[in-house]
Formats: C-alpha cells, sequence, structure tokens
C-alpha cells in the first residue's frame, strides 16, 4: 500500500448521517495530515456528533471518533466556511423515495443533494472536486455539473464514489472495503480528479481494490450492487415459501444450494424481509429509470424483488394469527426487536414497522424491546405507519426495558430482529411468565427451536416445518 504525502489537503463532507459520519471519521484516523470537516444543516445531530452521545450508533464508531474529533475531524454547521476552504467535497446527503410529483414512489428525490450543489456553486471561489457519495440515479453528475458550473464562478470536476458499507458493520467495511469505486468523466481533468480521491483511498485501501470506472457506470453499479444483494434476500425468502408449504427446511436448503461455488453461501438467511434505508429506495429507483428508459418489462423485473419482500411480512403476519387460533385481537405479542437489522438503532424501513403496523389493524397489544432503538422513534415510525396519534398508539403499544418483561403474560413472543441477545435469554423463565399454549415466531431463525420445544413453546420459524 502506498502512503501519498496529501499535506494540508482539506475535505469538507455536506451530510453528517449513517455514511458521512462513518466514513469521513475513517479516512481521518487513515490520514492524519488531511482535515476533514463534516457539516450538516440539522444543529441536534452536529451538537450529538460533538459529544459523548453520538447520533448513530454503529459498533467500533465511538472509538474512531474520540481518536480524530478536534485533531483532523470537526463537526459543524458552518457549511459555508467549510465549502471555502475544501478542496474535496463530498456530499452524503439523504436521497430518499419521491414521496409526490413525477416519479413519486420509486424516483429518488434529488432535492437535498440539488440543494446542496446550489450552495456550493454559490459559495466556492476556487476550483473543487465535489464527489457524489450519496447513492444517486445514473446521469446525476451531468445534472450536478450543470448546476455547479451554472454559477460560472469556478471550476469543478465530479466525481460518483458510491459507499458500500453496511450498518451494524460500518467500521469494519470502512476498514478493509471489498472495493473502492470511483466514476469520472473521461477529460484530463476527471481523470486528474479521480486519481487525487484514489490517492486518499490509497492510504489504506489496496491499489488493485480501487476501481476507477467512467461515471456513469460508478452510478449504476451502486443501484445494480444493493438490487442483487436484494434480489437474493427475495429469492431465499421465496423459497422459505415454498418449504413451509411443502416440509422442507429452509437453512438445509440455503445450505445444500449455497456450496456451489457459483452460488456462494452469504446472504441466504430467510427472514421476514429486508429493511433498511436503502434495498427497496434503490431498486424502486432502478425501476423508475428502468421505465423511463423505455424497459418496462425490466423493470418489472426488479419490482418483483420488493413485492416479494412484502409478500414476506405479510406472510409472517399471516402466520401468527393463524398460529394464535384465527385471531389477536386483545391478545398481548412480545415483539423482540424494532431495528432493522442488529448492531444498529436504525428503523428506516424495518419490517417491525409494517408488522406492528398489522397487529394494530387486527387490535392485538404489542409489548416492544429493543436494545439500542430510541423510544421516541419507536413512537414516530408508529404513528407515521398508523395515521394515529401517540395517545392512540399507545392504547395497543408499550415499550419495555427488556424481553423478559415484554413476554409478561403474553400470548407469543416475535423475533423481528437478530439481536445476539435474544440467543441467550432465560427462556425457562419466559416460558413461566407467558400465557399457555406459548408460542415462539422466529422472524430470524436465531433462536434454539429444539430447546424452546423442550421447554414447552410451539415453535414456528422462517422456511420451517411446524413439527420437525
Ligand atoms: P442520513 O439521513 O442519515 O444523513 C443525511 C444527512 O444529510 C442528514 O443529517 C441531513 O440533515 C443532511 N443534509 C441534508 N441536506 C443537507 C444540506 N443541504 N446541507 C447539509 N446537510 C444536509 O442518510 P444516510 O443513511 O447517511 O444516507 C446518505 C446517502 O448515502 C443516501 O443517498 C443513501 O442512499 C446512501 N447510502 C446509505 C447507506 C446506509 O447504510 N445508510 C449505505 C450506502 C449508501
Amino acid at each position: 500500500v502506498s502512503t501519498p504525502c496529501q499535506d494540508g489537503l482539506k475535505i469538507c463532507c455536506i451530510g453528517a448521517g449513517y455514511v458521512g459520519g462513518p466514513t469521513m471519521s475513517v479516512i481521518a484516523l487513515k490520514c492524519p495530515e488531511i482535515t476533514v470537516n463534516i457539516v450538516d444543516i440539522s444543529e441536534p445531530r452536529i451538537a450529538a456528533w460533538n459529544s459523548d452521545n453520538l447520533p448513530i450508533y454503529e459498533p467500533g464508531l465511538d472509538k474512531v471518533v474520540k481518536a480524530c474529533r478536534g485533531r483532523n475531524l470537526f463537526f459543524t454547521t458552518q457549511v459555508d466556511q467549510c465549502i471555502k476552504e475544501a478542496d474535496i467535497i463530498f456530499v452524503a446527503v439523504n436521497t430518499p423515495t419521491k414521496k409526490v410529483g413525477i416519479g413519486a414512489g420509486r424516483a429518488a428525490d434529488l432535492t437535498y443533494w440539488e440543494l446542496a450543489a446550489r450552495r456550493i456553486a454559490q459559495v466556492a471561489e476556487t476550483p473543487k472536486i465535489v464527489v457524489e457519495k450519496s447513492t444517486v440515479p445514473i446521469k446525476t453528475a451531468e445534472a450536478i455539473s450543470a448546476v455547479l458550473h451554472g454559477a460560472g464562478k469556478t471550476q469543478f470536476s465530479v466525481l460518483s464514489n458510491p459507499e458500500f458499507l453496511a450498518e451494524g458493520t460500518a467500521i469494519e467495511d470502512l476498514d478493509a472495503p471489498d472495493r473502492v469505486l470511483i466514476g469520472s468523466t473521461l477529460c484530463e481533468e476527471g481523470s486528474k480528479a479521480s486519481q487525487t480521491l484514489a490517492d486518499v483511498y490509497a492510504h489504506w485501501v489496496p491499489r488493485e481494490k480501487i476501481l476507477q470506472t467512467n461515471v456513469w457506470s460508478s452510478e449504476l453499479s451502486k443501484l445494480v450492487a444493493n438490487s442483487f444483494l436484494a434480489q437474493r434476500v427475495s429469492s431465499i425468502n421465496a423459497v422459505s415459501a415454498i418449504c413451509e408449504a411443502s416440509g422442507a427446511d429452509v437453512d438445509e436448503v440455503a445450505r445444500a444450494v449455497g456450496m456451489d461455488t457459483r452460488i456462494g453461501p452469504k446472504f441466504m438467511k430467510a427472514s421476514v424481509g429486508f429493511g433498511g434505508s436503502c434495498f427497496q429506495k434503490d431498486i424502486l429507483n432502478l425501476v423508475y429509470l428502468c421505465e423511463s428508459m423505455g424497459l418496462p418489462e425490466v423493470a418489472h423485473y426488479f419490482h418483483q424483488v420488493v413485492q416479494m419482500n412484502d409478500l414476506q411480512k405479510e406472510r409472517f403476519v399471516s402466520r401468527i394469527i393463524h398460529g394464535l387460533f384465527n385471531t389477536i385481537t386483545g391478545k398481548k405479542i412480545a415483539l423482540l426487536g424494532f431495528a432493522f437489522k442488529k448492531d444498529t438503532g436504525d428503523t428506516r424501513e424495518s419490517a417491525a414497522i409494517e408488522i406492528c403496523r398489522r397487529f394494530i389493524e387486527e387490535k392485538a397489544q404489542i409489548a416492544i424491546y429493543d436494545p439500542k432503538v430510541e423510544e421516541e422513534q419507536i413512537w414516530s415510525d408508529l404513528t407515521g405507519a398508523c395515521q394515529m396519534d401517540k395517545i392512540e398508539v399507545q392504547k395497543y403499544v408499550t415499550l419495555c426495558p427488556d424481553a423478559i418483561t415484554a413476554c409478561d403474560n403474553a400470548h407469543a413472543m416475535a423475533v423481528v430482529t437478530e439481536w445476539d441477545e435474544f440467543k441467550d435469554i432465560n427462556y425457562n423463565k419466559v416460558f413461566e411468565k407467558m400465557i399457555k399454549p406459548s408460542f415462539v415466531f422466529d422472524g430470524r431463525n436465531v433462536l434454539d427451536h429444539e430447546l424452546l420445544r423442550k421447554i414447552g413453546f410451539i415453535v414456528y420459524a422462517i422456511g420451517k416445518p411446524l413439527d420437525p
């Protein structure tokens, strides 16, 4: 690994979220001679980054931030000053699915991106490299370049550098990425900018893992990578439905199929369905792009991945209702986990939200426990999903300090997030506290089903026969 000297180089990152925060902190850690300013319009978010209570939970992140904050890593709301001083400006703002207008429900909403670009255009006085860190549709660099150069004040090189980190393992992923992708225009300026950014990553990433491509390939690769990952989840979940109907075991099938080296064993875990802020949004974005390129059949193909995911959540809810003698009205269900996956406090598009919405529709009582998700986040997710105010939601939902309390007097327990601590609960104690017959619905296949059955639970697991 070569470590080019980039003494005095200044980086600014617009957007201090799940991507901007961790990625820039790792750059600051690996490149002590580079100054990294992370800016955001949200004052509370910046205040939290400057406190002991970081705004996001990510294993190992606090250690990295503590090592660099105040040395060469700064969190601030002084957007203009940081833009002015920077040589490289990353833009890591949110790009959610559009809610209204053309493409609503599918296309990416680039409002935040455009606002950031207009700010840069207005404020910058010297040439800048502007890096798309957010996930954006193919051809965004062209639009952004037009916005940036519209002000006519200085020169900009726009690069695409999508982020492939996964929440829950962000620091590991950033420390040893499978690859770093940098897309640029093919002109001399573009290649030079691409090289400058490659030299930053080369401080710790082996050169052969730094891929330099044309900008459109880079933008498209991010959408395709997320679509393939989500497609794999939907494929194994589709198989889980066949297993439940036939008596096959999805974990055995996944193992047998995954040993084929052409297929591989990773990302073959059946579950209640994928969540998170990216998979669904990015596939829908790809669907929209295909439609606008006159490729409706291709759009339809990718759309099935999202539909399968919706079906999987509904299948889980149906299984619970049928298991509990066809009604859950007035029955208490302990919901273990609310985050979209383990080791994060992020609930965006979490399967738990839709599952709770359906439970509330059926007028069940839900007792939720999650080790990391903030209480206010749960209320905000549920009031939004159910279109109810908090007082109304509280008629159906209580939040609990631990799993055992959640299971007290419950008819059933449903695991929706695969937190490691759920494996170590004292299930004898849980069984004593629950109403009989006591049901466990393992939406992640993480519990010891044999042990649970020995204790006396009736166990339903994804893609597994009821009585093996
Ligand atoms: P986020 O919502 O956590 O963070 C975005 C931040 O940008 C917010 O704090 C917001 O206040 C700030 N912001 C918005 N407009 C701004 C402006 N004009 N000036 C300054 N700050 C502004 O989002 P995220 O999860 O970090 O995702 C950011 C992008 O990265 C998205 O495009 C997403 O698809 C992509 N991405 C996310 C992940 C992930 O795991 N979360 C992984 C890879 C890529």
